[in-house]
């Protein structure tokens, strides 16, 4: 039997374009806030909206800002085509219509009393940012916080100030490496998992959430997994195509599972088999 959807599922909400923040050449930082004037969507780490952007077309964007700051929903958007372009472009004060916020979060609360181990690649920094919030916010109720962080030059990292001041927190470690260093970078140059020796890992105390490209999450998750972590604390963000976001059209299908409903963030247990695959 056919299950109604409820329409306000479907229906964008209108928010106003804050601010614009440049984070890179190609990478925008925006702040929408509802255009009612009341609070934001609450959210919880690693869930994602549907962003409309009129005459244009609708995207998935995850939230990066803070989960307990309800009066804007915070959102960072490499642009790669013609939505996301468009969406960094917006000036202040545009109109922009959110749906959301859609599917699983990353598992924050089961984290309680282990360590965070965060691996991003790329803009991947970004649906982890909300995870860090938390963990910083409530410093004692999780063990060591490990960020490690690979992007592709010194010119591509996301979050400057935020990655020194992450750092300065007691029982944080992060490390940051890129592809290419140039001349003047001082820092380590390799992929994320070149870190992965220089991070003081508990793999039995821990959880893993990985986010960045397919490729370099099935490498990161691998790894962990040599360091003797069980597949089922490692977590993952997957990310496909998708339309409705509620689980009715099907764009966004991965196996068995949907990625807007059933994700994006799944166990490296459930991925594993799927990654393994070519071109799935
Ligand atoms: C759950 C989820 C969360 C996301 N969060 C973010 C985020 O926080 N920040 C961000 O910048 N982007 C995010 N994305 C990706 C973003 O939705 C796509 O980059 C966007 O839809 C591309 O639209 P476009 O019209 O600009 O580009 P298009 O012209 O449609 O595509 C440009 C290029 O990007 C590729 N592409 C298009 N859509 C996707 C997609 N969904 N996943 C991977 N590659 C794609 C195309 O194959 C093509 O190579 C997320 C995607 C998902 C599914």
């Amino acid at each position: 039997m056919a299950t109604a959807v409820q329409p306000d599922v479907m229906m964008p909400q209108p928010y106003l374009v804050r601010e614009v923040v440049k984070e890179t050449s190609d990478t925008f930082t925006l702040k929408l806030e509802p255009e009612s004037g009341g609070h934001a969507s609450a959210f919880r780490p690693g869930q994602f909206s549907m962003l409309w952007v009129f005459g244009v077309g609708e995207l998935p964007i995850s939230i990066s800002g803070d989960p307990a700051d309800s009066a804007q929903l915070v959102y960072t958007v490499r642009s790669v085509g013609q939505a996301t372009n468009s969406l960094v472009t917006q000036a202040v004060g545009t109109g922009i219509g959110v749906r959301g916020p859609f599917g699983t979060g990353w598992p924050v609360e089961a984290a309680r009393g282990r360590d965070v181990i965060l691996c991003a690649g790329g803009i991947g920094l970004a649906p982890l940012r909300p995870v860090i919030y938390e963990v910083l916010r409530h410093r004692d109720d999780y063990g060591r916080l490990v960020i490690l962080y690979g992007a592709r030059s010194p010119h591509d990292l996301l979050y400057r100030k935020e990655l020194a001041a992450w750092a300065r927190h007691r029982d944080t470690q992060v490390l940051v490496t890129v592809d290419y260093g140039g001349m003047s970078w001082r820092g380590h140059v390799g992929v994320v998992t070149t870190l992965m020796k220089y991070a003081r890992l508990r793999p039995s105390h821990a959880v893993a959430m990985i986010c960045g490209p397919e490729i370099m999450m099935r490498f990161v998750a691998l790894e962990l997994a040599g360091h003797g972590m069980a597949s089922n604390d490692v977590y993952l963000s997957m990310e496909r195509n998708m339309k409705c976001a509620v689980g009715f059209c099907g764009h966004c299908q991965y196996g068995p599972h949907f990625i807007c409903k059933d994700g994006p963030v799944f166990t490296y247990e459930q991925m594993k088999p799927l990654l393994e695959k070519y071109e799935l």
